[in-house]
């Protein structure tokens, strides 16, 4: 699958908020969009106001960018959540909140989303008892998810956690033991996404 390998932080730059996309250094003064919060680039201060278009667009680019997923794959989800019963803002948002590299992510067992995908295709990790390495796995209501029983996957997820300690999403459990692990209690909903977003924009830009 392909996949953004650029800087990370110009993409914070470029959409105008910090997207956490480096882990804990972004919690540092050292994070570049504390540093210099205006967009990358040469012009950057002879750029005028956002389009109506041009609003519309970061929105949906922050969210790829969030989520680390590219413009085919987005599509994808539109489409899927399109075609669902219910508002399709928040049926978006709970396809990408469902990712099992979000899932990952949020139990605070990678740094980061690109990370937490990383040990997901290293085979590091468990679902219901069995190894799933494919990261955009759609996670469901009641899920066990675990690290998997192995020198190296405890190694690496337990030095993550040791350095992130963050606080579980409401749809998150942590369950305790010598083996990290997590459980689905319902499936997310767009009020448990960690950064503001509008989701009418994007799907006034997408519809069109
Ligand atoms: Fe974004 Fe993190 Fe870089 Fe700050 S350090 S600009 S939040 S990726």
């Amino acid at each position: 699958m392909a996949r953004y390998t650029g800087p990370v932080c110009r993409l914070c730059r470029r959409d105008g908020t910090k997207l956490f996309l480096k882990g804990s250094r972004c919690d540092t003064p050292k994070c570049a969009f504390e540093r210099r919060d205006v967009p990358p680039g040469m012009h950057q201060f002879r750029r005028g106001k956002l389009t109506d278009y041009g609003v519309h667009l970061r929105e949906k680019q922050k969210v790829k960018h969030y989520y680390g997923v590219l413009e085919r794959q987005f599509r994808g989800y539109y489409d899927r959540a399109n075609r669902a019963k219910g508002n399709t803002g928040d049926v978006l948002m709970t396809l990408l909140e469902r990712r099992l590299d979000n899932v990952v992510h949020r139990l605070g067992w990678g740094q980061s989303r690109k990370q937490a995908r990383q040990l997901i295709n290293h085979g590091h990790i468990t679902v219901n008892g069995g190894r799933v390495d494919v990261p955009s796995y759609q996670t469901r209501a009641g899920d066990v998810i675990y690290v998997k029983n192995r020198k190296k996957s405890l190694q690496l997820v337990l030095a993550n956690l040791a350095d992130n300690a963050r606080e579980l999403p409401e749809f998150l459990t942590s369950i305790e033991g010598p083996i990290p692990g997590g459980r689905l209690n319902r499936l997310p909903e767009s009020g448990d996404v960690s950064i503001p977003i509008q989701t009418q924009l994007i799907i006034e830009l997408c519809s069109k």
